[in-house]
């Protein structure tokens, strides 16, 4: 069943999503031996606004990975859309890629076997074990094992390491079967993410985000014939009983006329798929020889269209912290790591859930471009503490005075 694979094994990889892949090729790069297991056939596909930022992209290319001409779409910048006004800005430092998931996927499986990752496919991991990890019912002993099995991480809960920060949401809420919004409970913190694909000439080359009364809309150009559309809610009145529906796709798109008459002709490229997304921290991410990394480790809300950056940049750390031994350090980077984006998930929720404040802010990032270039400058990580805290101070003024 193991396939060969080398047991023992310096670090066991549980999950082979975008961050399994990368903390095992981030530690292959420091010499360690990797066997890597996920459950699922590749290329594995998911619900996924598909942008990659800037800071994504270069995180990539520290680990190696350069994204091949052809495979993915490059765009400039944000615009934002709410209320009749539109305001954008160019990232600081680019590009950015519109990328499908299943194209990402199969280029970081094919870097992945390269540099030498065991990698085992329909292979679910069943279990921790003090020597190791239960593999398909097997022992695989190993130095390290990583937990990279997605938001609703058993390995997670098996390692005892589900107590999160006060602010985040419980956590029996976020291991419903699947990571799927018809399976989860009520629980207010969490919001739901449903992707479709369209095929259409993009019509710009910035993702665009959509502010509508109950739900955002975003839309990424992921080739020269298709855009990705992803929808994010937390709209209660959706809920039926104990089960939540959601808010699909083709009702939301109804409160976007203008998006609606873009896609209104263009044949949909996908099904639907959704899953859940919320922003929140875990006191812990290793315990013994487990270590958590990507959105098993905590995560930001879909709406930053961050995750993907965060898990490679947990992920090269990682790779690090498992090869001197230091975990305790990888905590500690970890926590650093995700006070950026969550800042910026904060501010991007409560824009949602005030209308009068969006429609002010929007207005000066109308009328005052490079507040809205600061913003985009944060929220990428480009500039100083000092940028950040002088465009924080414009923003504030140019509010203050709309
Ligand atoms: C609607 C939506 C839109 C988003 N848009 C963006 C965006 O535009 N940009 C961005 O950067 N991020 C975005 N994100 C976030 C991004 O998708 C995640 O941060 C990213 O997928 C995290 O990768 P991961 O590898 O940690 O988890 P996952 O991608 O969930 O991978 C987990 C893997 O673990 C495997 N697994 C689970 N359990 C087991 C088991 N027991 N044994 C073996 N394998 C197992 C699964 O099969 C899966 O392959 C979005 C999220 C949502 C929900």
């Amino acid at each position: 069943m193991l396939n060969g694979s080398p047991n023992p094994v310096d670090v066991f990889v549980a999950g082979g999503g975008p961050a399994g892949l990368a903390a095992a090729i981030a530690a292959r790069r420091h010499g360690l031996s990797v066997v890597l297991a996920d459950g699922a056939v590749p290329p594995i596909d998911k619900s996924c606004g598909e942008g990659l930022m800037p800071d994504g992209v270069e995180a990539l290319h520290q680990l190696g990975i350069m994204i091949p001409r052809g495979e993915a779409y490059p765009f400039r910048g944000i615009r934002f859309v709410s209320d009749g006004t539109q305001a954008e800005a160019a990232f600081p430092r680019g590009p950015a890629y519109g990328i499908r998931r299943t194209h990402l996927h199969r280029i970081m499986v094919n870097h992945a076997a390269a540099s030498g990752v065991h990698l085992l496919w329909q292979t679910p991991v069943t279990g921790l074990h003090p020597e190791g990890a239960l593999v398909a019912g097997e022992l695989v002993r190993a130095r390290w094992v990583v937990g990279a099995d997605g938001a609703s991480s058993r390995v997670r809960a098996w390692a005892k390491l589900d107590r999160h920060e006060p602010d985040a949401t419980s956590d029996a809420t976020l291991n419903a079967p699947q990571n799927s919004p018809q399976n989860a409970p009520q629980n207010k913190n969490l919001r739901f993410g449903f992707r479709r694909h369209y095929r259409v000439t993009p019509w710009t080359d910035f993702m665009e985000l959509h502010w509508g009364r109950h739900c955002q809309v975003y839309v990424t150009p992921v080739s020269h014939e298709e855009v990705c559309v992803a929808l994010v809610s937390s709209n209660p009145q959706m809920r039926l009983g104990q089960r939540i529906l959601g808010q699909r796709m083709e009702d939301a798109l109804g409160e976007f006329p203008e998006l609606l008459t873009r896609l209104k002709e263009a044949e949909p490229a996908s099904s639907e798929r959704g899953a859940i997304t919320v922003t929140r921290r875990f006191r812990r991410v290793y315990r013994g020889r487990t270590v958590l990394v990507g959105d098993a480790s905590g995560g930001v809300d879909a709406i930053t269209g961050e995750g993907l950056c965060l898990a490679f940049r947990q992920a090269a750390l990682l790779g690090e912290s498992l090869a001197s031994g230091d975990l305790a350090r990888y905590q500690e980077s970890h926590r650093r790591l995700m006070r950026r984006p969550a800042l910026m998930a904060r501010m991007m929720l409560f824009m949602a859930q005030h209308p009068h404040l969006r429609r002010r802010t929007m207005r000066v990032f109308q009328s005052s471009p490079r507040s809205f270039a600061g913003m985009l400058a944060m929220h990428v990580g480009a500039g100083s503490t000092r940028d950040h805290i002088a465009s924080g101070i414009a923003l504030g003024w140019d509010l203050l005075k709309a």
